[in-house]
């Protein structure tokens, strides 16, 4: 790994010390129907490239026998993959993760490994990051994913821009490419639970997106169920904003207020009309509705507190079991 941080260093000053310019970097959770294709398809993109290149896969506790393909590719390309295996599932984002620990190259692809991001169109990335961007994000032309996989991403797409202010037009596209002191920083931030294209646009200073295309999953389906869209979403609006705290505290100001003059005239109104006795089931509705903001507002603030505990604890992220490659790679 390469330990020295280094922000400024050019591609070419890189490639001079005999590492990769370029590292593409996979996670791969179940996707044994799609690692030969991808394989076939990824090379041949590398390959064209004509820029020394490394890709580096992370078997994310893959329980099919992803391992053993991504194994064999090692053996048929020990020059361009390594092979990082953890030791059970950690999450997308965390197998990205550790390709950043160990990627040496100046500009570091990620692509998933469904072929839903066509490799093809990782030197049209290369040429935005050559043109001096240090991260190039993408957005999908027509994205191919079922209707119901699509329309909680657009809404969380834009609650997710109102309250973060991160502009990122396809928060989902994973074919993304960053310069490697981007990577550093997203390494060193040490988060353990992150959504890595948000904390590049954070740091990066000139980022840019470019179109892509999107193909439907070749084989297999989502690893994401809603449950886990969800805590993703979770993740990427706790990591980047206040704002769901602050809007609870905002709203439980103005329902004290409004319940100060509800108090005010019920107590006026007792004084001169006398006691009042009906109109309890409509209290006990507005009792409960509140009821139900409490506790939404007491879950937000355990989102909040549930990661700062994750965080505090310092645990590793995750554990790598092994590395494959061939030595002198
Ligand atoms: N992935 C992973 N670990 C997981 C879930 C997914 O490494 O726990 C990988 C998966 O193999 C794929 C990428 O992350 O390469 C995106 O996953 P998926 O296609 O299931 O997500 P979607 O395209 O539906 O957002
Ligand atoms: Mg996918």
């Amino acid at each position: 790994m390469d330990s020295t941080i280094s922000p400024a260093k050019p591609a070419s000053s890189r490639a001079k010390l005999g590492g990769p310019e370029i590292s593409i970097v996979i996670p791969v959770y179940n996707e044994a129907a799609n690692l030969p294709l991808l394989f076939e398809r990824l090379t041949r993109v590398v390959d064209g490239l004509g820029r020394p290149t490394e890709v580096l896969f992370t078997d994310d506790g893959s329980k099919d026998n992803s391992l053993a393909l991504l194994k064999g590719f090692v053996e048929r390309r020990p020059d361009i993959i390594k092979v990082i295996e953890f030791d059970r599932n950690y999450g997308q984002h965390m197998a990205v993760m550790a390709g950043f620990e160990t990627a040496q190259g100046d500009i570091i692809v990620t692509l998933d490994a469904d072929l839903q991001n066509p490799p093809e169109e990782i030197p049209k990335l290369i040429a935005e990051m050559d043109k001096g961007h240090d991260v190039v994000g993408s957005y999908r032309h027509q994205r191919q994913d079922s209707w119901l996989r699509r329309w909680p991403s657009l809404i969380l797409n834009r609650i997710r821009e109102k309250i973060t202010r991160i502009e990122m037009r396809d928060q989902g596209c994973m074919l993304r490419a960053y310069r490697h002191d981007i990577v550093r920083m997203i390494v060193e931030s040490n988060e353990s639970s992150t959504f890595i294209p948000a904390l590049a646009h954070y740091y990066s200073t000139n980022p840019t997106e470019v179109e892509v295309a999107h193909a439907a999953r070749h084989a297999g389906s989502s690893n994401y169920n809603l449950y886990q869209l969800i805590r993703l979403n979770f993740d990427l609006m706790t990591g980047f904003s206040l704002v769901p705290l602050q809007v609870f505290t905002i709203f439980g100001m103005g329902v004290s207020g409004l319940s100060l003059l509800l108090v005010c005239y019920l107590f006026l109104r007792r004084i001169f009309l006398g006691p009042e006795a009906q109109g309890i089931f409509t209290l006990f509705a507005i009792v409960f509705l509140l009821l139900g903001v409490v506790i939404t507002g007491l879950g937000i603030v355990g989102e909040y507190i549930g990661r700062i505990y994750i965080q505090v604890r310092q645990r590793g992220r995750f554990r790598i079991r092994a590395v494959h490659q061939k030595t002198g790679n």
